[in-house]
């Protein structure tokens, strides 16, 4: 029997047991579906390009966790390295078989009406008329790209993931700090769109405002978080990470939370710029939930603050906010790089 159709995914293998390779769809960007094995992972799913020119980097090379290209895949969400065929994505698995099964089906068929052709050719009382070839059913397998698209600057790759993750996942590179500084660059965008608005529009391009020093409050929360519960895993793995809350709201209660792994990433600040973490901190939650009227806590912190007054708001503010929270994600980069090369989450 010859197998027209599935030796056109033949790579190798002997007739009994050929060895098929299926093309694996690709979402418009160009990148595929990858699946992290760390069944502990959340999420597990991201996507893979291609690589491209590397940014010259002030960071060292050495931060990559593996030579780039190697045939092994780093989880970006848990750091799990493992060999690039663990990563298949079941809807890639599922894509796989029925490409294949069509393949066959279409290969069985062709040999029964081949087999049957001249089967009733001296018959008078039946005759039997072959289906016309066919070949197997065009499927269409639909891949999307994750909304946050990325490009390791130290190895080049391009990849999507979900929001943010830890690690670039070819060559193992810490890249939260460069989640961050693209949070920050969204930040940028939102302050000009509120500069460039009409004098007239002043009560929206204070709430754009708002908003984008909003952002810059949740984006510092959300990602100390991912990283402190990945920072235990690493730090103290037989014990269920604590409930953080919105202690990561609150620099006296986050530096509490890293001291019980033995670390600060605070302590990098000076005075000036712990204080006006601090105070801006503290004027998010006057925005937020005081309509941007200034309350008595807030005026303990600003010297020039007045009780029932709306708290101030300078495009520049929120620059040196983002600025001083992304050198503590820095920091936490750090820190993910140091823990990680203890191997304590490298799978074999
Ligand atoms: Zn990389």
């Amino acid at each position: 029997m010859r197998f027209k159709h599935l030796d056109k995914y033949r790579v190798g293998g002997t007739n009994d047991r050929p060895n098929l390779a299926v093309p694996v769809p690709q979402t418009p960007g160009g990148r595929v579906y990858r699946y992290s094995p760390n069944e502990a992972a959340a999420p597990r799913h991201f996507v893979l390009g291609g690589r491209r020119d590397a940014e010259t980097s002030d960071q060292p090379k050495a931060r990559m966790r593996r030579a780039p290209g190697s045939p092994f895949t780093v989880c970006p969400y848990s750091g799990v390295i493992a060999p690039d065929g663990d990563f298949l994505h079941p809807e890639d698995r599922d894509a796989a078989i029925k490409t294949v099964g069509d393949a066959a089906v279409a290969d069985a068929a062709e040999y029964l009406r081949d087999a049957f052709k001249g089967i009733a050719r001296r018959s008078k009382s039946w005759t039997f008329k072959p289906s016309a070839h066919q070949a197997p059913r065009q499927r269409l397998f639909i891949r999307e790209d994750l909304l946050r698209a990325m490009h390791c600057n130290l190895c080049g790759r391009d990849y999507g993931v979900y929001a943010v993750a830890l690690f670039c996942p070819d060559c193992g590179a810490p890249n939260v700090a460069l989640h961050f500084r693209r949070e920050t660059e969204l930040v940028s965008a939102q302050i000009e769109q509120a500069e460039s608005l009409d004098p007239t529009n002043n009560e929206l391009a204070y709430r754009l405002l708002g908003n984008a020093h909003e952002d810059v409050l949740t984006a510092f929360e959300a990602t100390q978080k991912i990283v402190f519960a990945y920072l235990w895993s690493t730090h103290r793995p037989d014990e269920a990470a604590p409930n953080v809350r919105n202690d990561f709201q609150n620099v006296d209660k986050a530096k509490g939370r890293y001291a019980t792994l033995g670390l600060d990433p605070f302590d990098q600040l000076d005075a000036e710029a712990l204080a006006a973490l601090e105070l801006n901190i503290q004027k998010r939650h006057v925005i937020g939930h005081n309509l941007g009227m200034i309350d008595e806590k807030y005026s303990v912190l600003a010297d020039d603050a007045q009780i029932g007054t709306t708290v101030e708001l300078l495009a520049d503010d929120i620059r040196i906010f983002a600025g001083i929270c992304l050198s503590v994600v820095q920091s936490l980069d750090d820190a993910i790089l140091a823990s990680s090369q203890t191997g304590s989450t490298i799978a074999p």
